[in-house]
């Protein structure tokens, strides 16, 4: 492994989206940040920019207007890049899926990697899928390399 591709691996660069939330979500990605939980332990650093970003964490059920920048922030991510959804509503929409503005979970419009369930989701479990994300980052950059296959 290449000294870019270990730093990668351990100061992963997050940025967060939230596609229409209740804000629920977003406070609990908030207190992962805190001593308390000190997601940064991993590294993760949360970005305002794109181009320097290495996972993206959405929250929020998909509402048909943020579906276009959603799509357009990731494809602004530089590759390997990972996805990550916060919470029941961007997995699914979940108690806004109905509603008419609505278009459902962020896997609508981009590849998810890793999905954290709850309502809103818990600290431990954002932390749970920050670390299956690394374990994916890893893989991705094995298959950039040309030692594995997707
Ligand atoms: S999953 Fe729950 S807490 Fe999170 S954005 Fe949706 S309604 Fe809010």
């Amino acid at each position: 492994m290449g000294l870019i591709e270990a730093s990668r691996l351990k100061s992963p660069w997050i940025l967060h989206y939230d596609t229409g939330s209740c804000n629920g979500c977003d406070i609990e990605i908030l207190a992962c940040l805190t001593p308390l939980y000190d997601i940064e332990r991993f590294g993760m650093v949360n970005m305002g920019n794109p181009k320097h970003a290495d996972v993206l964490v959405c929250t929020g059920a998909l509402n048909k207007r943020s579906a276009r920048v959603l799509k357009n922030l990731y494809e602004q991510i530089p590759d390997p890049k990972l996805v990550m959804v916060v919470g029941t509503c961007a997995i699914s929409g979940g108690v806004f899926h109905n509603c008419y503005n609505v278009a459902g979970g962020a896997d609508k419009v981009i590849p998810v990697d890793v999905y954290v369930p709850g309502c809103a989701a818990r600290p431990e479990a954002i932390i749970d899928g920050v670390v299956k994300a690394l374990g994916r980052l890893a893989e991705l950059q094995e298959v950039a390399r040309g030692k594995k296959s997707a």
